[in-house]
């Protein structure tokens, strides 16, 4: 098992555990929620189906099972600490855009019922904290395991839902919240400040 042979993957796997846990908290409240407008058509349902179970399943069979063992690769020794840098990172940045939208966040495209826009904490300077945070958290996953299907099974198609998605929430966010929106993209980045 990789877990035991390899420090950077039970690394990764505390990670993992600490992440999932911040999601599960901060999701329970929300459920229930009445809402305003559901946006799941089959692209929103395509693009979970392609992260969910790739990004949950193959870092598990890699850490627990031989299974995919044919994939891995030699990897240079300092790419692994900066990885563990990374993820704590993505962990903090998850920690707080969750924190900082509370009950305005959700798994898909919705507005609730009491929707409020927020445009403090992290979400101060850039429109995509969370999904910022999952690609760092991807990218971390990419430099802690040393196999080519665990190690990108959350980066490629994270990457592809943020590219599809991010337009389509903000063209939501705009036919919802009109000016106030469209005001807050002119002084926001996506996913990084913007430099001026
Ligand atoms: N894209 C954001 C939020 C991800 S959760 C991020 O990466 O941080 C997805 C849901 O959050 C969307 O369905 C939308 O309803 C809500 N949302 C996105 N930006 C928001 C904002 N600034 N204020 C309130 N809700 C927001």
């Amino acid at each position: 098992m990789n877990i035991l042979t390899n420090p950077w993957a039970a690394v990764f796997f505390v990670g993992f555990v600490v992440y999932t846990a911040t999601r599960a908290v901060y999701a329970r409240p929300t459920r229930g929620l009445e809402k305003a407008h559901r946006q799941v058509d089959a692209l929103e349902k395509g693009l979970l189906l392609l992260v969910i179970p790739s990004g949950l399943l193959l870092p598990l069979l890699y850490l627990f099972t031989p299974l995919l063992n044919f994939a891995n690769y030699r990897q240079l020794s300092f790419v692994a600490p900066i990885g563990a840098a990374v993820m704590l990172a993505a962990i903090w940045l998850f920690w707080r855009s969750h924190a900082d939208l509370g009950l305005n966040w959700s798994a898909t495209l919705e507005v609730r019922k009491d929707h409020r826009l927020v445009t403090d904490g992290v979400y101060r300077r850039i429109r995509h904290p969370m999904y910022a945070s999952i690609i760092l958290f991807s990218a971390a996953q990419a430099m802690l395991l040393p196999n080519w299907l665990a190690g990108f099974s959350a980066l490629v198609p994270f990457t592809i839902l943020y590219l599809i998605r991010t337009p389509r929430e903000e063209q939501m966010m705009c036919n919802f919240f009109g000016d106030e929106y469209r005001a807050y993209m002119q002084r926001t980045g996506r996913l990084l400040p913007p430099l001026w």
